[in-house]
């Protein structure tokens, strides 16, 4: 007799006035407590998705709540940030930090209160109910909670040649891959008019001859003091009004040079190089929450109540939701935030 049809026999008998059974109805009542009591324990109380700032922030703050949160890193441990060389604007760092040592600070940091993390990536989540359902690697996770810390990821250009050559000489950053030998000594181009351009270029004088920047725009969109330091560095010369129409040369299987479109006067040139350093901003890393969770038409997702989504119970915190302010320490702000709302959430559900 299976579980549903004890407890079916001894309902019967109840009912039918067969009070020495009341005691095993009393027992089974029990067992059925410890028995759910159980399996809310093998499920996970907070998981995270995401590894970012944002993702440890959350990770810090809910092991400190005792709810020992499973991080899922997904494929790049650490985000966006392990790929900056020096970080100047986090504080506490008046020296500044390098991207990668700052996230295995923030990790360990959680991990001595108990968060845990996993390799995996996250293929498909179900939130219609609780608890919520996720699938990482083909395994199935179980969470009361779950905090979205997924960040974004590097906007493609969309030109013919981008694709074919990305690790041929087009590159989406100049930390992971400026120092290659074909590279050396040759002239570059970064392309963008953010921070994250200035930063590239900056970068980029150690190793090649020449660094040209294209710009869309006329005037640089990075912060003051990046700028100025684009434009007193001698090695870097600013192409204006520009965009790259197409990265030669896929036949020869490696990066010769660009083609240049001049916005105002129309005019079409070739510039030789034998890199393309794509820096144009990032997109949200939400695809697998869309028909989900309520998002914007750019794919950041919206939170509703402090940092809860539209689904109780999931959380959102960093670049994922954020397309204003994009920063590092904006980031772990809201982890941290997330962390608390998810802690009270489940206080509230008192579990
Ligand atoms: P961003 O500020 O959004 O700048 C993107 C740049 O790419 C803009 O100049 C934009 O031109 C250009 N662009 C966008 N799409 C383009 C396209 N299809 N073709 C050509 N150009 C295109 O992105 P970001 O530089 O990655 O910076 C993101 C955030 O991180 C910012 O808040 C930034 O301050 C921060 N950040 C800080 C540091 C630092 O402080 N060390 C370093 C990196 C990033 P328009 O200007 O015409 O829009």
């Amino acid at each position: 007799m299976n579980f549903h049809g004890a407890k079916f026999v001894l309902k019967h008998r109840l009912s039918t006035g067969d009070f020495k059974f009341r005691h095993y109805q009393l027992v089974l009542r029990l067992a059925t407590i410890a028995f759910r009591h159980y399996l809310s324990r093998l499920m996970e109380k907070v998981v995270i998705i995401g590894s970012g700032c944002a993702g440890w922030t959350a990770a810090l703050y809910s092991a400190r709540a005792n709810l020992q949160p499973l991080v899922l890193t997904g494929k790049q441990p650490g985000g966006l940030l392990t790929t900056t060389s020096l970080v100047e604007n986090y504080p506490g760092f008046p020296e500044g930090v390098d991207g990668h040592e700052l996230m295995t600070r923030m990790q360990k940091q959680a991990e001595r209160f108990g968060a845990r993390a996993s390799f995996g990536i996250v293929e498909k989540v179900d939130f219609s109910k609780r608890p919520f359902a996720l699938t990482v690697d083909g395994e199935r996770v179980e969470a009361q909670t779950v905090i979205i810390a997924t960040g974004a990821s590097h906007r493609h250009l969309g030109v013919p040649g981008e694709d074919l050559l990305e690790t041929k000489g087009v590159t989406f950053c100049a930390t992971c891959d400026g120092a290659l030998p074909l590279f050396r000594n040759q002239p570059l181009v970064v392309v963008g008019g953010g921070d994250s351009a200035c930063e590239e270029a900056l970068y980029l004088t150690r190793f090649g001859s020449v660094i040209h920047l294209i710009h869309r725009r006329d005037k640089l969109r990075a912060s003051k003091i990046m700028a100025e330091r684009v434009h007193a560095h001698k090695t870097i010369k600013l192409v204006w009004d520009s965009v790259v129409t197409e990265v030669l040369d896929p036949k020869r299987d490696k990066v010769t040079g660009v083609k240049l479109k001049n916005l105002k006067t129309g005019a079409e040139t070739v510039l030789d190089c034998a890199g393309v350093f794509v820096a144009i901003g990032h997109s949200p890393s939400t695809e697998i929450f869309k028909g989900q969770i309520e998002m914007d038409a750019n794919g950041y997702i919206i939170p509703r109540k402090g940092t809860m989504t539209n689904v109780p119970g999931v959380f959102v915190a960093g670049d994922c939701a954020d397309h204003i302010y994009r920063q590092a320490v904006t980031a772990a702000g809201a982890g941290c935030a997330a962390a608390i709302d998810a802690e009270r959430f489940l206080a509230a559900q008192d579990q």
